[in-house]
């Protein structure tokens, strides 16, 4: 007896499993074929991608319908059009030789009309995406209210896509009666839930060991204080140098300001959130799937459902409010089986939110120290000579090789090497020297005195800002600005100060964070707002009294967060702040770029770029181009 007989399917099933050239049941189908087909029950089975779920409940639904009644007796609900396709493909493939059975796919994109038509003329099984079926259940079209069987398949992944109110508003649709069985790969929290709400005491399949999260993502965070956030940021992008990520913000506001910062400080970035326009979205997902984006900073709600693989990091920039949101997150990353990291950024205040989504995940964090600028730099230099290894030759450069050779005659092979490495790498050496290590809590260098202290919530900070009463504020006007685009209460911002081209105010030191992130990048009117941490904290501040808001620049030199313009990615090395002031572009504070190898001069370094080496990487393209990164600076308004 074959084994798919073993498992009590019927002649006509078998024919067609037969046809179709499968010769022995997966393990999924081995253990819930049976169940489904002695019992009527519900069912959870959690298995791998690509083990047969179809057909584990695809063969014992279909003998389980009676074809003889042209009534829709089951709705399969599964997340994407190309799903729902394939599975209707599928299930017309099983039960191709019993007559009278019809199955219909009912997705959006097509005739609504035409697929409430089909289902007219008799459909006993209906593959639906949950949008589309919930707007024919508005519309009257379809009815489902008898159905004996409902069929969740790939739920994580349904929920992961945002379909949770429409599959509970199309669930409480159907009859209590039926049977209910979910198909997932990993069981969350939000499947746990659907679980729990619809189905009673369903028997389980578990295939491979159980896990929430995908096994395949890591998970870590980084103890950092409020202000290094995004110096943090940067250093995990520069410590791995074929990051692929999407970086995750809480608000659009956020994702704006820090895609912005990142472009300006020469990283291929970009931002992705509701206040785009669809073409606008779509450029930025074409780029981002196009590999000329590395950093797609984005909202949970415009990064719903992105189906982009080789996703190396999800980084959470900032927790999400509601922390089953995390899951959502991190499954952006680790998909069919390849390995991804899921990185969280955190401050003291929000630790115990990581012991919460443990337990969500199931799985620990890896608590990780941001790296050196030493490691980064060891980090870099070996990317760089694995760069210059990859890199294909033109031979067009034959015609200039004979020039080139006269510069570079007499050089020896190994001051060769040293020189061309160091065109590209001077900068990170340059850049990371002088900055502190970013250990949070562990305590890291501080010992230069104009690093800026400790900042604790109850204490008040004070604030210099590059606008003033040459911006049409007055202290009132400037402190409701600051309360709304703060979304503060009241009394949350006050001694505020209004000089001609800057101003001063205070907030309790609890709401630094969002001030310094908020705020730096703002855009007022075409003009990006500047905010820094005061030494001082309270009642003026007559150091600052030279700054006399010549064009609004007023940023101190090597005062605190002084060397934030800079970053070693070069492209906006020199920040337009010290442009404005005209300060002599020699200095050494930025990273200049000036060989032909960087990134700031025409063309380009990274035009060169191959796709790295690592496997994960299947397209030869490269990554990034000229034309991604937006290095121009934006004109100041002054
Ligand atoms: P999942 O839903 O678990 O990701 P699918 O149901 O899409 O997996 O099946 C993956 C592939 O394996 C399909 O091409 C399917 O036709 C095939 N398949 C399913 N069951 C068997 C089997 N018992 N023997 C051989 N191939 C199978
Ligand atoms: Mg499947």
């Amino acid at each position: 007896m074959n084994k798919f007989e073993q498992l009590g399917l019927n002649e006509s099933l078998l024919l067609a499993i037969k046809d179709l050239g499968f010769e022995n049941p997966s393990e999924v189908q081995e253990k819930a074929i049976p169940v489904l087909l002695e019992q009527n029950t519900d069912l959870v089975a959690l298995a791998q991608t690509g083990t047969g779920k179809t057909a584990a409940f695809g063969f014992p639904l279909i003998q389980k319908i009676d074809a003889e009644d042209r009534s829709t007796q089951a709705l399969i609900l599964s997340p994407t059009r190309e799903l729902c396709l394939q599975i209707t493909n599928e299930i017309k493939q099983y039960s191709k030789y019993i007559k009278g059975l019809h199955t219909v796919a009912v997705y959006g994109g097509a005739s609504i009309t035409e697929q409430a038509r089909e289902i007219k003329r008799g459909a006993q099984i209906i593959v639906a995406t949950p949008g589309r079926m919930q707007d024919m259940i508005n519309r009257g079209l379809v009815n489902i209210k008898n159905i004996n069987f409902c069929i969740l398949d790939e739920a994580d992944e349904m929920l992961n896509m945002g379909f949770y109110e429409d599959i509970v508003s199309i669930l409480s649709d159907t009859p209590d009666e039926k049977n209910t069985w979910l198909f997932s790969a990993t069981m969350p929290a939000e499947v746990a839930r659907i679980a729990k709400k619809f189905m009673h005491d369903p028997a389980e399949v578990t295939v491979g060991s159980k896990n929430s999260g995908s096994k395949t993502v890591s998970h870590e965070f980084y103890l950092v204080n409020a202000r290094d956030r995004y110096e943090a940021l940067k250093r995990l992008a520069d410590a791995n140098p074929d990051i692929f990520s999407v970086v995750f913000c809480r608000t659009k506001r956020d994702t704006q300001a820090v895609a912005e910062k990142l472009i300006e400080d020469g990283y291929s970035a970009a931002a992705l959130h509701g206040d785009l326009s669809q073409a606008q979205r779509d450029g930025v997902m074409k780029a981002f799937r196009g590999r000329q984006i590395q950093m797609l900073v984005a909202t949970d709600v415009a990064a719903r459902g992105i189906d982009v693989d080789n996703i190396t990091h999800v980084v959470n920039y900032q927790l999400p409010d509601e922390i089953e949101t995390y899951n959502h997150r991190s499954g952006r990353t680790g998909r069919a089986g390849r390995l991804g990291t899921s990185i969280v950024i955190i401050t003291k205040s929000e630790i115990r939110k990581i012991n919460a989504i443990e337990k969500i995940i199931q799985q620990k964090f890896e608590e990780k120290t941001i790296p050196s600028g030493i490691e980064i730099c060891e980090i870099q230099l070996l990317h760089l000579a694995n760069k210059i290894k990859d890199t294909e030759v033109d031979h067009e450069i034959d015609n200039y090789l004979p020039a080139i050779n006269e510069v570079l005659d007499g050089l020896s092979k190994e001051e060769l090497i040293k020189k061309m490495v160091s065109v590209e790498f001077n900068r990170f050496i340059a850049y990371y020297k002088k900055k502190r290590d970013l250990s949070g809590e562990k305590g890291g260098d501080r010992e230069r005195s104009s690093e800026p202290r400790e900042i604790r919530a109850g204490d008040p900070v004070r604030y210099f800002v590059n606008i003033g009463a040459r911006d049409d504020f007055d202290w009132m006007q400037l402190k409701d600005f600051l309360k709304e685009t703060l979304d503060l209460g009241r009394d949350d911002v006050f001694k505020v100060d209004v000089k001609e081209g800057f101003s001063f105010f205070n907030t309790d030191g609890e709401h630094t964070e969002k001030v310094m992130s908020v705020l730096n990048g703002f855009d007022l009117n075409g003009r990006r707002i500047n905010v820094e941490i005061s030494k001082n904290d309270g009642g003026g501040n007559s150091s600052r009294r030279d700054h006399n808001g010549r064009s609004g620049g007023g940023r101190r030199e090597g005062g605190f967060r002084g060397e934030r313009s800079s970053s070693p990615r070069g492209g906006g090395a020199f920040g337009p702040r010290s442009e404005s002031r005209g300060e002599s572009r020699s200095s050494d504070r930025g990273p200049r770029r000036e060989g032909g190898f960087t990134r700031g001069s025409a063309p380009r370094g990274e035009s060169s770029e191959r796709a790295p080496r690592n496997e994960r990487r299947s397209d030869s393209a490269p990554r990034r181009s000229d034309s991604s990164a937006p290095r121009e600076r934006r004109p100041r308004r002054s």
